[in-house]
């Protein structure tokens, strides 16, 4: 059992449409929410967004360093080396 999204009455999994308020079965689209939340929360912004927002600013700040060190692979920072490098050619192409 799920609930409607909308109206937040009981549907079944297998209903398209909400039989209590005809909206679209949204456990599809609430997937996509949900994703679209967790990308957004892995984001860059969605990370900033959650330092501004926390009680203590210097603390979640450094929390989410701890995270982004431990998350950092050499494959990561070949990566970002590449990206780098390609961007400091870019500058020097154009000045
Ligand atoms: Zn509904």
């Amino acid at each position: 059992m799920d609930n409607c999204s909308n109206c937040h009455q009981a549907i079944t999994n297998v209903e398209s449409r909400c039989p209590h308020c005809g909206s679209l079965n949204s456990k599809i689209d609430d997937i996509l929410a949900k994703e679209a939340a967790e990308r957004e929360k892995n984001s860059f912004k969605g990370q900033l967004k959650s330092i501004i927002q926390a009680d203590d600013r210097k603390q979640a700040f450094l929390e989410r360093l701890q995270g982004v060190k431990q998350s950092l692979t050499k494959e990561i920072l070949f990566t970002l080396f590449v990206i780098f490098a390609f961007i400091f050619t870019m500058t020097l192409t154009v000045l």
